[in-house]
C-alpha cells in the first residue's frame, strides 16, 4: 500500500538539496565555528552563509537573525527575552486565543511570574479584530504577540495593521511565522514586526533548528548564559549542519514561492470542490480568503473524528485532526472553540496540508477514501 502524506503543517520531509548541503557539515567539515583554525573558519563561513540566506528570505539584515533550536525556542526567546528586557517600562503583554502552545503557554507562565497577559478573542474565521488590539493597549503594554498564520485552520492575521497600532504606542510586536514562512510572502519590512519566529522542519529543512528575527535595536535578554554565540543571545556551540540546512531550505522556498503558492492554491480549490461534491454538509473552517495556500480545515458533522482519522491511517493516509501536538486528545481543540464552532463541528475536524509532492491524483485518492470512510461511519451503503 502506498502511503499518502497530507500533514505538511506538522512537518515536512527534508528536501534532497538540503540534505546535500548539510552532509559535508556532518562529515569532513565538522569544525567548531568558534575555533580560530581552518576547520573552525570553514564552519563559521557556513553558519554566516546560512544567516545571509535566512535574512535574504525575510528581507532582513544578517545581523538580525538569531539561530535557535526551532520554532518553539524562537517563540520563547522572543516573548521572555522581550518581556524581561522591557520589564522596567511595563508588564502588560497582549496575545490571542489561537496562538501555538509555544506562545500561549509561555504567556500564561509569564502571567504567573509578575507579568499581566491579555488573551484576545478571535472572530468566527479565526481573525483577531484590530479594534480589540487597539482597545487592549495600556500605558504598561510592552509586547503584542500575534501569529502570522494559524497552524490549525490556516487563517492569516493582519500583522501589518497590528504593527501600525502597536508602534503608535511604542509597543513591540512579535509574530510566529512558522506556518506562513515559505508559503506566503513573509517580509519583515512589509509586516513591520520587531520579532519573528520561523522553523526549519516546516519548510523542508531539518528538525531541531529555527531562527528568530530581531529587528536592529529591539531590546532582548538571552534565556541562556554561557558562550558568546549568536551575539550572546543564544549561547552554545552552533548546530552547524542544521543551520546550513535551514539556510538552504530558506533559499529554496524563496526561489520556489510564487510557483508553489500557485500550485497549492489550485490543489486546495480542487480539494474543496471535490469535498463539496461528495459530502455536501462539509463545513470549511478558518478564513477562506486570507488563508494558507496548502491548508484546508473542515468539519464533517455526525462523524467521530478520531475514528475517521484511524480509518484513514489504516488506508495509509496521514492527515491531522488539528495541531500535531494535540492529537490523541479527546477534548475539542481550543482553536476551534475560540472560533465559536458548534459541538457538531468540533467533533470531527480534519486538517489536510498539501505539500511540494502532492498531486491531483493524491487529492482524488484522499477524497475517495474519505468519502468511503464517512459513509461506513454513517452506516450508509458505499456509493449509495
Ligand atoms: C510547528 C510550530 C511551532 C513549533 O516549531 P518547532 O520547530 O516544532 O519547535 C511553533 N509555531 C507554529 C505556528 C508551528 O506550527
Amino acid at each position: 500500500m502506498e502511503r499518502l502524506y497530507l500533514d505538511h503543517a506538522a512537518t515536512t520531509p527534508v528536501a534532497p538539496e538540503v540534505v546535500a548541503a548539510m552532509l559535508p557539515y556532518l562529515t569532513s567539515a565538522f569544525g567548531n565555528p568558534s575555533s580560530a583554525h581552518s576547520f573552525g573558519r570553514e564552519a563559521r563561513e557556513a553558519v554566516e552563509r546560512a544567516r545571509r540566506q535566512v535574512a535574504a528570505s525575510l528581507g532582513a539584515e544578517p545581523a538580525e537573525i538569531v539561530f535557535t533550536s526551532g520554532g518553539t525556542e524562537a517563540d520563547v526567546l522572543a516573548l521572555r527575552g522581550a518581556a524581561y528586557a522591557c520589564r522596567r517600562r511595563g508588564n502588560h503583554i497582549i496575545t490571542t486565543a489561537v496562538e501555538h502552545h509555544a506562545v500561549l503557554d509561555t504567556c500564561l507562565a509569564l502571567d504567573t511570574e509578575g507579568f499581566d497577559v491579555t488573551v484576545l478573542p478571535v472572530d468566527e474565521r479565526g481573525k483577531v479584530r484590530l479594534e480589540d488590539v487597539a482597545a487592549a493597549i495600556r500605558n504598561t503594554t510592552i509586547l503584542i504577540s500575534v501569529m502570522h498564520a494559524n497552524n490549525e485552520v490556516g487563517t492569516v492575521q493582519p500583522i501589518r495593521a497590528i504593527c501600525e497600532v502597536a508602534h503608535r504606542h511604542g509597543v513591540l510586536v512579535h509574530t510566529d511565522a512558522v506556518q506562513s514562512f515559505g508559503k506566503i510572502p513573509v517580509s519583515v519590512a512589509d509586516l513591520g514586526v520587531d520579532l519573528l519566529s520561523l522553523s526549519g522542519h516546516k519548510i523542508y529543512g531539518p528538525k531541531g533548528v529555527g531562527a528568530l528575527y530581531v529587528r536592529a535595536g529591539t531590546p532582548l535578554e538571552p534565556l541562556f548564559h554561557g558562550g558568546g554565540q549568536e551575539r550572546g543571545l543564544r549561547p552554545g556551540t552552533e548546530n552547524v549542519a542544521g543551520i546550513v540546512g535551514l539556510g538552504r531550505a530558506a533559499a529554496l522556498v524563496k526561489e520556489k514561492l510564487a510557483e508553489e503558492t500557485r500550485c497549492l492554491r489550485a490543489l486546495r480549490e480542487y480539494l474543496k470542490k471535490e469535498l463539496v461534491a461528495r459530502l455536501p454538509d462539509v463545513r470549511f473552517n478558518g478564513d477562506q480568503e486570507d488563508c494558507l495556500p496548502g491548508l484546508l480545515h473542515f468539519s464533517i458533522p455526525g462523524v467521530d473524528g478520531p475514528t475517521l482519522l484511524k480509518m484513514l491511517d489504516g488506508e495509509g493516509i496521514a492527515v491531522s485532526g488539528g495541531a500535531a501536538c494535540t492529537t490523541g486528545e479527546t477534548k475539542p481543540s481550543y482553536v476551534l472553540l475560540a472560533l465559536g464552532l458548534a459541538e457538531d463541528y468540533t467533533r470531527c475536524p480534519v486538517r489536510v496540508t498539501l505539500g511540494r509532492s502532492t498531486t491531483v491524483a493524491a487529492v482524488e485518492r484522499f477524497v475517495a477514501v474519505l468519502d468511503g470512510a464517512v459513509r461506513r461511519l454513517r452506516g450508509e451503503k458505499q456509493g449509495g
